[in-house]
């Protein structure tokens, strides 16, 4: 299965991407996780790509697009992934549907957690809060500036991504409000829907 997993900073996609590919044993893509891992490697680009999600903003779709194709080709993705943080621009929808026709990959679909931004804000500050509170790291793109400089660009790249996936009759909106198990089971009601529609999708084409 190859999931897309839309939804703004802090919305709860790290969690559900882990409880999906968990449940369903295929990867987990987080290109967030990517660039970290790229910024702190030492090198100039790793500097680049730190400075850039220190301040909230986003990495330009050329790095991002080269780690999530690197990644997507692996063998332990060719079972199926779930992208958490990717696409976020119509851009690298575009081109990276252009890379899954050429591989001969099809997207199954797409979910949309959906949250109010103001919660959104509040998970961030208690976030910060805990992780002073126990000693542990506080990342840095996660203070209440960065926060809303990263609202602002998933505010203004998430309508043509929405619109897009809708069209291609991917999309399923998801409230992330809700308790995180309840959005878990949302989530795989989506996911056993669309088998049983790919299955008799594959069952009427053999009968045909
Ligand atoms: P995340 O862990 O998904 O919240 O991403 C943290 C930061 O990584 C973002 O604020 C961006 O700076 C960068 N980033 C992650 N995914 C992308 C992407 N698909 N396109 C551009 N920048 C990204």
């Amino acid at each position: 299965m190859r999931i897309v997993l839309l939804g703004p900073p802090a919305a709860g996609k790290g969690t559900q991407a882990k409880r999906i590919t968990g449940a369903y044993n295929i990867t987990h893509l987080s290109t967030g996780d990517m660039l970290r891992a790229q910024a702190s490697a030492g090198t100039e680009i790793g500097k680049r790509i730190r400075e850039t999600m220190s301040s909230g903003k986003l990495v330009s779709d050329p790095l991002v697009l080269a780690a999530v194709i690197e990644q997507v080709t692996r063998s332990d993705a060719r079972g199926g992934f779930v992208l958490d943080g990717f696409p976020r621009t119509i851009s690298q929808a575009v081109t990276f549907d252009d890379f899954l026709d050429a591989e001969g990959i099809e997207l199954d679909f797409v979910i949309e957690l959906r949250v109010d931004e103001q919660v959104l804000l509040d998970r961030i500050a208690t976030r910060t809060r805990e992780a002073e509170q126990t000693g542990n790291a506080v990342r840095a793109d996660d203070t209440q500036e960065a926060l809303k400089v990263r609202l602002v660009a998933y505010r203004e790249q998430i309508t043509p991504l929405i619109d897009y996936y809708r069209s291609r009759n991917l999309l399923n909106t998801v409230n992330g409000l809700q308790p995180v198990d309840v959005v878990t089971e949302q989530i795989f009601d989506v996911m056993k829907h669309r088998h049983e529609q790919s299955t008799i999708a594959i069952h009427n084409t053999a009968e045909q």
